[in-house]
């Protein structure tokens, strides 16, 4: 299957250029013209979860990963699973947070991982991948766990020095090997500029094959698509026309992927795209008109973001008449509400975190009798550890994968907010 650049009808590249080159001309998105229809999706949803991946997948890459080279891939990458987690008789959580960072982006960074370690072991020559990310915190876990001990690809990563938590940091800092972190001392902005300098120098980018690991990576969508099949699979054949799922938004990536998931055949009945006070969606929905305000800092910070960057993408969905806008509403939440949503939630006898309330919240409001709704877990509560303790007056135990960080020595370097130094760390 071939992919559009969205912003350049010229350019249709395979999958594998789209997964190596992260954006198109014109920083324009890939993505597939027509996403591909499953037979048998009753079948499908009778499967393993590791079988029907693969027929998932397998119409997605096929171009560029033989049958073999997928089962192996996805042995690699779906090595947790996703219970779906019921509150009530209407209404369950799918928890993607069971992975090695314990949030849904260890599927996305662990499959372009290891998508790109197939590519690179295919070029014979050896060539050489270097991924650099700036990180607040969550991105940086998932992209280093999920390179970590990968051939021919080094990893760099920047964060805002003394500006996320200490056990948020060391679930990045502290692996060895093919993984360096970089503290740098300025804001995340700062980290980003660098970012952007580095892809801007031709020649670096060409030294040391420079790669971003970001969310617009079209690999990530693909396989966030199965999680969506693996939680319509755990509800009864009688409730499965029935299904409604709320997706905690930010950058829109995970929306789009359920999106592709029900074009793709899979029985959901509607979507509700959750955020939080960053709601340029939820009101573009309302009023047809696109106006980001500035980001504000709320209680779900991965979802601070008011420019989402895969909007373009379910925009196209809608435009090309494969997705019906009308199978999708918006709700933009509040902090107050957060907060009382996950007490909401406590007192049902489920600990949450300010992502999923964002979203439960969404079902609460509209869910209708005859309904069957899903919101989607995309942390552990401990992530969130202090807010969710301050806001339900518990103590929450940590998770060995985290405890177990707090013990290892930070093994970051740090370095002033400047070009020069970055760029000869990089080669160097
Ligand atoms: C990244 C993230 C989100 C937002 O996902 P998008 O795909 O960017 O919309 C939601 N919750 C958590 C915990 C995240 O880390």
């Amino acid at each position: 299957m071939q992919l559009n650049n969205l912003k350049d009808p010229n350019q249709m590249v395979d999958y594998a250029t789209a997964v190596k080159t992260g954006l198109g001309n014109n920083q324009g998105l890939f993505f597939p013209p027509k996403v591909p229809q499953l037979p048998n999706v009753n079948e499908l949803l009778a499967m393993s979860t590791t079988a029907r991946n693969f027929h998932i997948l397998q119409p997605l890459v096929k171009a560029n990963i033989s049958d073999d080279a997928l089962r192996s891939i996805i042995a690699n990458v779906f090595t947790f699973q996703s219970p779906l987690k019921k509150i009530n008789e209407q209404v369950a959580c799918l928890e993607l947070f069971h992975g090695p960072t314990l949030a849904f982006k260890d599927f996305g960074a662990r499959f372009m991982a290891n998508c790109l370690q197939h590519f690179s072991k295919q070029q014979q020559s050896s060539e050489k991948i270097t991924i650099l990310t700036a990180t607040s915190g969550d991105t940086g876990a998932a992209v280093a766990h999920a390179f970590h001990g990968l051939d021919n690809i080094e990893v760099v990563i920047l964060f805002p020095q003394g500006k996320i938590s200490e056990l948020q940091q060391k679930m990045f800092t502290t692996l060895s090997g093919n993984i360096r972190t970089v503290a740098v001392a300025g804001d995340f902005d700062d980290c980003q500029k660098l970012v952007k300098q580095s892809f801007d120098d031709v020649d670096l980018v060409r030294a040391v094959g420079l790669n971003s690991a970001n969310s617009i990576n079209v690999s990530r969508l693909f396989a966030q698509i199965c999680y969506y099949f693996d939680a319509v699979a755990q509800l009864p054949v009688a409730q499965r026309d029935q299904c409604v799922v709320a997706v905690p938004s930010g950058n829109f990536g995970n929306l789009c992927a359920g999106i592709m998931a029900q074009t793709m055949g899979l029985p959901i009945k509607r979507f509700i795209a959750s955020t939080n006070l960053n709601d340029t969606v939820p009101r573009y929905l309302k009023d047809g008109i696109w106006s980001p305000n500035d980001t504000v800092e709320t209680l779900s910070n991965a979802m601070d973001v008011s420019k989402p960057n895969n909007w373009p993408r379910i925009e196209y969905m809608i435009e090309s008449g494969q997705f019906a806008r009308q199978d999708l509403s918006g709700l933009a939440v509040d902090e107050m509400q957060t907060e009382n949503t996950l007490k909401t939630l406590y007192q049902m006898g489920y600990i949450s975190e300010p992502h999923a309330a964002v979203a439960y919240q969404g079902l609460q409001d509209s869910l209708a009798e005859d309904e069957l709704g899903i919101f989607l877990g995309t942390a552990h509560p401990a992530k969130f550890k202090s807010s969710v303790e301050a806001i339900l007056n518990i103590e929450l135990p940590l998770p060995d994968a985290i405890a177990e960080c707090a013990e290892k020595t930070d093994l970051s370097t740090n370095m002033s907010a400047d070009y020069v130094s970055l760029r000869n760390y990089i080669l160097g």
